[in-house]
Formats: C-alpha cells, structure tokens, sequence
C-alpha cells in the first residue's frame, strides 16, 4: 500500500509534545486544519493553500471528500515513548557517515521502526543507531508528528508561516520529511 505523505515532527530528536491539543489550537487558528476532526482525521482549513507551496504547473491536489479520492487531510499519530519511524519514501537510502556507502539495504535491520536500532555498514562495519542517519527530508525518526495525506515526495514545501506557527506553539524548532511507505502507525 502506497501512502504519500508530508510528515512534521521536533527538529531535535529529544524533543516531544505532551500532547497535540495546543498544536491543534494553532494549526485551526492558522487555517491548517479545520476545527472538528472526524475519527482522528482534520480536513484542510481555509488557509491550506496558503501554508503550503506546491511544485510544478498543475499538481492534483483534492482537499475535501467532495473532490474525490486520495484528498488531503491531517492525522496526528500515537506519542511514542521512544523515537520510532513515522514514515520513508522507499527509494531512500541512507549512505554511511564513515564511508558514504549507500547502505540500500537498511530496512532489513532488525527492528528497522526503532530508532535506536544499529544499523552496520557491510562496506566498512561502521555501525550507528537509524535515529541519527542523515535522512535528508526521506525519513523521519520522533516520538511525537503528524502528516498532512496524499502529498507526493517534494511535491509541496511548507510555508516559513507554518514552520514558524509550529515553533511558537511548541516552544522548539520542526522539521518535515516526505514518505510513501505504508502508514503502520
Ligand atoms: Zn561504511
């Protein structure tokens, strides 16, 4: 199952919401989201189109029911109590900090969805935790995201407004990935 998706999580892997009520409160004000979620899902608000730029000429975006499948809407996921994989494009490949091999296998790492799983480099025995790969915007290891549906891999980039929002509702810095795995969580 292909499930595109734009993931924002805490910058820094130590940090975590509480809970997502007073990003709710900001992403409703924002117009991120509507204000009422049905079974655990926020519909786009009003200023959707204005938090997000999307690439290339006409990108199909649906962003209610109405307009058929595959439209956008928000999910929060489950707090974790350690940093577990909230979504990758299956593409993606991390290569080792030691010697830039393309580790293409690193999904086969036992317990992948851990962060704190080792993953060894075949090419050099290197071995680190997934949680502190550089997964350049492909891969996403937190505790705490959420994901706005049916977005493609680099098909939109959120707005410094969103970002910003994010932060001063927080109190920390967020960062955004893209996924097309299936959504497990
Ligand atoms: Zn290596």
């Amino acid at each position: 199952m292909y499930a595109p998706r734009l993931i924002f999580y805490p910058a820094d892997i130590e940090n975590c919401v509480d809970n997502y009520q007073p990003l709710q409160t900001t992403l409703a004000e924002i117009g991120l989201i509507e204000t009422n979620p049905q079974q655990d899902i926020f519909l786009v608000g009003d200023g959707f189109l204005e938090l997000l730029t999307f690439m290339g000429c006409a990108p199909d975006i649906h962003l209610s029911p109405q307009d058929g499948d595959n439209y956008c809407y928000i999910k929060f996921n489950q707090i974790h109590p350690q940093p577990i994989c909230a979504g990758h494009v299956q593409s993606f490949s991390p290569n080792c900090s030691a010697c830039k091999h393309k580790l293409t296998h690193w999904r086969e790492t036992e317990n992948w969805q851990q962060g704190s799983s080792l993953l060894t480099c075949p090419a050099c025995q290197h071995s680190k935790p997934l949680q502190q790969f550089r997964w350049r915007k492909e891969a996403a290891y937190t505790r705490c995201s959420f994901y706005i549906a049916n977005i493609h891999p680099h098909e939109a980039l959120p707005a410094d407004k969103l970002m910003d929002a994010l932060h001063n509702s927080s109190g920390f810095k967020w960062a955004y990935a893209y996924a097309n795995d299936l959504d497990t969580l």
